[in-house]
């Protein structure tokens, strides 16, 4: 059985990236670049006033200004300015060439076009010089970077309307289970609901990710090998919900083998989510993941949500980890890493009751994953422990 550190390390090592695609500025919104990006020209391209006011030629212990004219943004034609003259200025308008400094209106008094300058500015104040922001050429975003709407707008500015990224994933969902009813459907004696299908679904909505096929398969080895052979075919990414333990009805494992799918590994030093299974075929990657639903969830937070992001481009592709102060001691005496369903309000972390891996009741309110370590025993209440943030 090998660490979470090393399942982590795995699930990374095989993530290939996926094939890149061009796509609209406009639709890029969670993609990774595939190349860096370098400006194709400066921002601001030209001298831009940062305020309303006026411009001026700067000189030392001036107090009045003559108007002579005007410039709003947008202008094509740009008034010259003289020593001693003031311009009319909107933000975002051209500077004339001569003037050097821009007073704000808030600074000043208009009288006969005689402009009185109540405070005057540092030299050189209230003007975007060219390329302040950015220089033409000059790279601005790496590869593997994250497209937010901020750089949607960033790109935007810059006049770029496609960029390189990697492609996102499609993904099937087969969930195994003759116990499990469609909710919507009256409940057969000893049936339950199918939980797993629907949450991995929505939780792959989260990466941006909505190219999903859900299918059931029955407890049989024909049907399941059938139903991944299938599934294969069509999709990068399958997740196969239950039937990965070592029960009489578990033909998951059998099944992948028959499809040729290589395992890399079975089993995790963890609780909840022990009996977890993650393969590739060529460019196509497989994960068996237990069918208790918490532990289904906890699995995909920590094993295929950072692989699918590996493998859409992301050079950070896990969620992130941090620290909080515990508010009550926790006893870890198996040996094994615990995720545990947990709160976490300001610098404190409280783990929740109904940890066990068939509750989602928990879960449902949980905005961390408190880790405790495979080698710690016992934390205390007061120390500071490690969650993985769930707010992502
Ligand atoms: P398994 O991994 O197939 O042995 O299933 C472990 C537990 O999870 C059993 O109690 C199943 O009934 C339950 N389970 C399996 N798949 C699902 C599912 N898709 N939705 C809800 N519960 C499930
Ligand atoms: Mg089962």
């Amino acid at each position: 059985m090998i660490s979470v550190a090393q399942a982590q390390k795995i699930v990374i090592e095989k993530a290939s990236f996926l094939p890149r695609t061009l796509m609209p500025v406009s639709k890029s919104r969670q993609r990774y670049l595939a190349e860096a990006i370098k400006a194709p020209i400066s921002l601001p391209p030209f001298r831009q006033s940062a305020m309303d006011g006026y411009a001026f030629i700067y000189e030392e212990g001036i107090t009045s200004l003559t108007l002579t004219g005007k410039v709003q943004a947008g202008a094509t034609k740009v008034p010259q300015l003289k020593r001693g003259e003031a311009i009319r200025i909107f933000t975002g308008a051209p500077v004339p060439d001569a003037a050097n400094t821009v007073i704000i209106q808030e600074h000043t008094q208009l009288e006969d076009q005689i402009l009185h300058l109540q405070k005057l500015p540092a030299k050189g104040a209230n003007i975007r010089p060219v390329g302040e922001q950015v220089t033409e050429g000059v790279k601005v975003l790496e590869q593997g970077h994250a497209i937010n709407e901020a750089s949607i707008g960033f790109l935007a500015g810059l006049g770029i309307t496609e960029v390189s990224v990697y492609s996102f994933p499609k993904v099937a969902v087969l969930m195994t289970g003759d116990e499990l009813q469609e909710p919507g459907t009256p409940l057969e004696p000893n049936q339950i609901y199918e939980s797993n299908g629907i949450m991995l679904k929505n939780a792959l909505a989260r990466l941006g990710i909505f190219e999903v096929t859900l299918v059931k398969a029955k407890d049989t080895f024909e049907e399941t090998k059938n139903s991944i052979a299938q599934a294969l075919e069509t999709h990068d990414i399958l997740l196969v919900s239950g039937g990965i333990s070592v029960g009489d009805y578990d033909f998951v494992q059998e099944s992948l083998k028959a499809n040729s799918v290589t395992e890399h590994f079975y089993k995790v030093n963890q609780k909840p989510g022990k009996p977890l299974w993650f393969g590739t075929k060529d460019s196509k990657s497989v994960f068996g993941l237990p069918g208790n639903p918490a532990s289904s969830l906890t699995a995909f937070y920590v094993y295929v949500l950072p692989h699918l992001r590996a493998r859409m481009g992301s050079l950070s592709p896990f969620l992130s980890t941090r620290k909080a102060r515990l508010t009550e001691s926790i006893k870890n005496p198996i040996g094994k890493t615990l995720f545990l369903k947990a709160g976490v309000t300001d610098d404190t972390i409280t783990p929740y009751t109904g940890q066990a891996s068939s509750m989602l009741n928990t879960y449902a309110l949980s905005n961390a994953l408190l880790v405790v370590e495979e080698g710690q025993e016992i934390l205390e209440k007061g120390q500071q422990v490690g969650y993985i943030d769930l707010n992502f």
